[in-house]
């Protein structure tokens, strides 16, 4: 049988660009295809767009602390000038991106693909054949199905309001309802963070959890737990959500409340490929489906939905079906940061799951106010937590919520993957005046 490619990728976000690209370096012929522009949920509607938003937030703490350095700052935001300037940068992430696909000669078809069978894939009416087939579609936000759920926006929409609210309700304890609050908090939005628990971050360490509600509650947040929305409503001054805790009254109602694997329009069970309930595509450690030629990385297989973790997956993969690789992702301390103000970093096992895990363990703890906050008006402190088995020494976590903490984890990120001990870390010597340093004092 001869196949029009010998890989055929389903969707050109970070994941599958990457395995487009490899596979054609390797002299492969190769075509993705996509509907909307390349680079995905990273590029277009995630974590670009939302940490540009994120800088663009954080001048109005930098400008608090300027007074105390001695400058004079006379400052005014304009949403607008952020909007368009974020899509500038969009369109020229896009534009890289299809020049990295079409240098390395893969054929880009636009719209959206389906299976016809296990080795045809229908776009935009065209069949086209492949020996392999790649399904790296990704994830879309979730809504609970609630009255009112059409006046929610999600992330999608967040990054493109056209004015910004006075306040806004968001709902959800994760990474996207903290980072979303974090952003339009700090650009003088009013923000009410509605989470159905106890304590929000579920998952995260519970100090480091608690440390980062506390903080957000000082930011300004109004943090409203065992809080479950259960309708919408909107009238001429807005939108009203119900709840258990009464109405909760906003100009944007924001659901952060998950996502769920991007499968629903692909056929799939058109050609026999097992999903689990949630949708997500069933592979094994080689990312093949129940058909061994169909393969799937990133958002809409795996269980670590982040941008690194689907680009290694689509990587390791090609090499293994084109050029004699054997290598396969490892998913042990992966390091991680929500970029929430403060930003948390994380990698390894939190305090509670090292001890279900282990007999002895030991925490070391410290608060402190970063030194560039010391002199001014923001209160903002930086939590540092190690977790350590005190019977072979090792470190088991290393957790901040502070100030940089994202730019501090990835090395140590390194460090925990080689198995470091508490002994060398504590050998290691600090670079002084930075918050970091505390790690290798505790
Ligand atoms: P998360 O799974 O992180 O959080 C979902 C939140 O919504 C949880 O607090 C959950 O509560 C709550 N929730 C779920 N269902 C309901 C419901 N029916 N009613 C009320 N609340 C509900 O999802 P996100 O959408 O925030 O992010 C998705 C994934 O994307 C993340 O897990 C992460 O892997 C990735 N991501 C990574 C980022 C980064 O690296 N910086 C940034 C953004 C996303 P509960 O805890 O009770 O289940």
């Amino acid at each position: 049988m001869v196949y029009d490619y010998d890989l055929l990728v389903i969707g050109a976000g970070s994941g599958g660009v990457r395995a487009a690209r490899i596979a054609a370096g390797y002299g492969k012929k190769v075509a993705i295809c996509e509907s909307d522009k390349v680079g995905g949920t990273c590029v277009i509607r995630g974590c670009v767009p939302k940490k540009l938003f994120v800088y663009a937030s954080q001048y109005n703490k930098l400008f608090k602390t300027a007074k105390t350095f001695g400058w004079d700052v006379q400052s005014q935001f304009n949403w607008t000038t952020l909007l368009q300037n974020k899509n500038d940068e969009i369109d020229r992430l896009n534009g890289i991106y299809l020049k990295l696909l079409s240098n390395a000669g893969v054929e880009l078809i636009k719209g959206h693909g389906s299976f016809v069978n296990e080795h045809t894939v229908d776009v935009g009416g065209e069949h086209y054949t492949a020996e392999n087939i790649l399904i790296a579609t990704g994830g879309v936000p979730t809504i609970p199905n609630i009255p009112g759920r059409q006046y929610v926006i999600t992330s999608n929409e967040a990054l493109d309001l056209p004015e910004l609210p006075e306040t806004i309700t968001i709902n959800g304890g994760g990474y996207i309802a903290v980072e979303f609050a974090g952003i339009f908090n700090s650009l003088g939005v009013k923000v009410n963070l509605v989470y159905r628990g106890q304590q929000i971050l579920r998952g995260f360490d519970d100090q480091v959890a608690q440390f980062a509600q506390e903080s957000f509650v000082e930011a300004g947040i109004n943090v409203m737990t065992n809080t479950e929305i259960t309708a919408v409503e909107k009238d001429v001054d807005g939108y009203v959500c119900q709840s258990n805790n009464g109405d909760i009254r906003s100009d944007a109602v924001f659901f952060a409340t998950g996502r769920k694997a991007n499968t629903a329009s692909l056929n799939l069970e058109q050609v026999g490929i097992k999903i689990k309930p949630n949708g997500q595509v069933i592979v094994n450690k080689g990312q093949q489906t129940n058909l061994p030629h169909i393969l799937a990385v990133g958002d809409v297989c795996n269980s670590d939905n982040l941008t690194p973790v689907a680009i290694r997956e689509g990587h390791y993969l090609v090499n293994r079906l084109f050029n004699k690789g054997n290598q396969y992702p490892e998913y042990d301390f992966i390091p991680t940061t929500v970029f929430s103000q403060p930003e948390i970093g994380t990698c390894g096992l939190t305090e509670a799951e090292a001890k279900a895990q282990y007999t002895n363990i030991e925490c070391f703890t410290s608060t402190f106010r970063a030194m560039k906050y010391a002199m001014s008006e923001v209160t903002e402190k930086t939590l540092m937590k190690i977790v350590v088995n005190t019977d072979t020494d090792q470190v088991l976590g290393i957790h901040v919520c502070g100030a940089d903490g994202g730019e501090m984890i990835q090395g140590f990120g390194v460090a925990l993957k080689q198995g470091l001990t508490k002994t060398q870390l504590n050998s290691t010597i600090g670079i002084h005046p930075t918050s970091a340093e505390e790690f290798v004092t505790l």
